[in-house]
């Protein structure tokens, strides 16, 4: 279908059954059929391949997968829209929809439950913009059996996701997702291609998820903490960033640990890579165990 087909079809059927969006749960609904096809194409999914859709709103995106993969989970928080899911998808047993919240659903259980025999696994979402981080953190942190993740975020949030390290994008998300994934650019959005049209632009960036991290660190809880305290304060220096008793340590301590490691203290936290981080983290590791 083209775009005044999508975009068309997607009025008609918020119109017939009285529904008005909400901003609230960042309900924009996607009606640009090339846009889909690159979300599809970056998800390279098959007849083996296992779907967690988050948010499918009334299943423009959904549709998609269900025709390219082999099962399908797609989890949606506003109850009116339910019933519509349910109709669409009523003759297709490999397509499951589940009232409920991404942030407090048991995700591992439903990915067990729902695509257990599936492989690959990816999670495939045009997301709810205001809920957008904490949704791409639950699904990294919790070390779910995903392969891969290919969402459509706002482009500033996507920017900061595939920075290089100095650039003004760069951010301690970038890093912390750095550390289980390996992310890619997929495409830019614009904003007219939405049902309503959202205030800012958006992209498609697809992570690939690391069978294990790419550095070793003795304690991960650390290691974040370090990120977190180093991005705390973007002006900073590293050695002032990190002293203010975030990690434990005093200026003295924090001093010796960034020259053991070979790392400069008046540089700042945001010019530093993952790797960088990690030699930082476990020598403090080691101070504070001796
Ligand atoms: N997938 C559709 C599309 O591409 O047109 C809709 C995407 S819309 C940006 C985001 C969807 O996520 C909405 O349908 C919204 O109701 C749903 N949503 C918002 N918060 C959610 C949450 N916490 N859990 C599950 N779904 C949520």
């Amino acid at each position: 279908m083209d775009e005044v087909g999508i975009a068309g079809r997607t009025r008609q059927l918020l119109a017939e059954r009285g529904l008005r969006l909400k901003k609230s749960l960042g309900q924009h609904f996607l009606t640009d059929r090339r846009i889909l096809d690159q979300m599809m194409e970056a998800a390279g999914l098959g007849p083996e391949a296992g779907v967690l859709e988050i948010g499918p709103g009334i299943g423009a995106l959904t549709e998609r997968l269900a025709m390219a993969a082999g099962q399908v989970v797609a989890v949606e928080l506003d109850d009116r829209l339910i019933p519509v899911l349910n109709s669409l998808f009523s003759g297709q047993p490999h397509v499951h929809i589940v009232h409920g919240d991404v942030m407090s659903l048991d995700l591992s259980r439903l990915l067990r439950d729902h695509l257990g025999n599936c492989n690959p696994i990816c999670a495939v979402a045009n997301l709810p913009y205001y809920v957008t981080s904490p949704i791409l953190m639950r699904l990294l942190e919790e070390k779910l059996p995903l392969d891969r993740i290919v969402i459509m975020i706002q482009k500033e949030v996507a920017e900061r996701l595939t920075a290089s390290p100095g650039s003004k994008a760069y951010g301690s998300i970038t890093v912390a997702t750095r550390y289980y994934a390996e992310t890619e650019w997929v495409t830019r959005v614009p904003a007219h291609v939405f049902v309503p049209q959202p205030q800012v632009d958006s992209a498609v960036i697809r992570l690939n998820i690391r069978q294990r991290p790419p550095v070793e660190v003795r304690d991960e809880a650390l290691l974040f903490r370090v990120i977190r305290a180093s991005f705390g304060q973007r002006r900073k220096t590293l050695l002032n960033a990190l002293s203010t008793g975030v990690v434990g340590e005093g200026k003295e301590i924090i001093s010796r640990v960034l020259l053991e490691a070979g790392i400069d203290p008046k540089r700042r936290g945001e010019t530093l890579s993952l790797e960088e981080f990690a030699l930082v983290t476990n020598r403090l590791d080691e101070v504070a165990r001796n």
